[in-house]
């Protein structure tokens, strides 16, 4: 059961009887876009999943364990006999088939007391398979369902190195944990909440995890970001470059706590200053201006000092864009960050020089590893990035 779910009838009944709001043992009220969550008090314990798409298949899938398997309907019927400890699923006849064996059903279930092993992944006990049309072929999703505190200890070390400081990795727990449970309450109605890559958080299964990932997580157990009793939205990047940036100056929404911060503790990253350089010609053709680039300039900065819009010419024609989308079209590798400090030209280049890895928004990862290194707890980290906010244990671990 959910937590959600646990607590509907604790929520219905608070509203019924508001007056004995303060005698409840609930004490936190919070609003998660439409959804309303509460927290609660001390005696009560962690039960959320979340769903982790860990890959989308039209040719063939292959799972193996060192258990045997078990195929199973949503309901925990069987419905293949004797897998053994391997399969290999395909799409045939607009079905998922292993070998001859084609399934009546469209969401499989496979289980194993061991690991299982799907592609780069080596996860914990159960998959959940969909057949689904997407994009008008049709593929078979695979979503792991996952305890959110084993989440936490598979995103850790994808997501920071493991050597880094003790409080480094605390501060990264809390704001990991805080984005999965956000983007679950914010995508319910998906067949999965998060995916298992940068487009949120990169999520490794049992790989890299080990004491100091483990002891980062068990002690910030349950633990979440809070703003005005709403879960704040942890974004974080890489490295800033020396300050952070207000979420409007890169997304739409103002929010209080995404606020530009001097950070001052990210100069060892090797990313903290880059330049890198472009034929006048070919950025030219890149961008769309008719002939090779003659002029730049920046039009507009950001109140962390970074160009907002930049505006490059031709002999022939102009082009005015935002510094975010110029780094889409020329490359997020190529250029680690949309925050440029200064253009200027050569003879037959433009050099851009910028800063940082990253949105800019929210923890610097860098900046964290740096303000723990100064003794720093995880909490003076949290403090540091994001304006206002609290550290609240949304559960507690099980006292079994
Ligand atoms: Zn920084």
């Amino acid at each position: 059961m959910s937590f959600l779910e646990r607590f509907l009838p604790i929520i219905n009944h608070h509203t019924k009887r508001s007056r004995s709001w303060k005698n409840s043992r609930l004490h936190i009220f919070f609003c998660v876009g439409f959804h309303t969550l509460f927290l609660f008090a001390t005696d009560l314990y962690a039960s959320e999943t979340l769903k982790i798409a860990l890959g989308r298949f039209n040719s063939k899938l292959e799972i193996q364990s060192s258990e045997k398997l078990r195929v199973t309907d949503i309901f925990d019927q069987d419905v293949m006999p004797s897998p053994g400890k391997s399969i290999t699923l395909k799409i045939k006849n607009d079905r998922i088939a292993a070998g001859s064996h084609s399934f009546e059903t469209s969401a499989l279930h496979i289980k194993s007391k061991g690991k299982l092993v799907i592609g780069e992944f080596k996860v914990d006990n159960e998959l959940h398979l969909t057949l689904r049309s997407y994009k008008d072929k049709l593929e078979i999703l695979a979503v792991l369902p996952v305890d959110v505190e084993a989440y936490v200890r598979g995103v850790l070390g994808h997501e920071m190195s493991p050597s880094w400081p003790i409080e480094a990795l605390k501060a990264q727990a809390v704001v990991t944990r805080t984005f999965a449970i956000r983007q679950k309450y914010e995508r319910e109605t998906w067949p999965y909440h998060m995916e298992s890559s940068i487009l949120d958080q990169v999520y490794g299964g049992t790989s890299k995890i080990n004491s100091r990932i483990e002891d980062a997580q068990s002690a910030t157990y349950g633990e979440v970001l809070t703003y005005d009793h709403e879960l704040a939205l942890s974004v974080f990047h890489s490295t800033c470059g020396g300050t952070t940036e207000n979420v409007e100056d890169v997304w739409v929404e103002a929010l209080p706590y995404l606020r530009s911060r001097t950070c001052g503790y990210c100069e060892e990253s090797p990313k903290h200053r880059w330049e890198v350089s472009f034929s006048k010609k070919g950025l030219g053709s890149l961008l769309g201006v008719r002939g090779p680039i003659s002029k730049t300039r920046i039009k507009s900065r950001t109140d962390a000092g970074t160009a907002r819009k930049i505006e490059l010419r031709s002999a022939k024609s102009s082009t005015s864009l935002s510094a975010a989308h110029l780094r889409k079209k020329l490359g997020y590798q190529t250029m680690p960050s949309p925050r440029i400090d200064a253009i200027r030209s050569s003879l037959n280049k433009v050099h851009i020089r910028g800063r940082g890895f990253g949105h800019g928004l929210g923890l610097c990862q860098w900046g964290a590893k740096g303000l723990a290194e100064a003794n720093k707890t995880y909490h003076e980290i949290l403090d540091h990035y994001y304006t206002g906010t609290r550290t609240q244990r949304l559960y507690r671990p099980s006292a079994n």
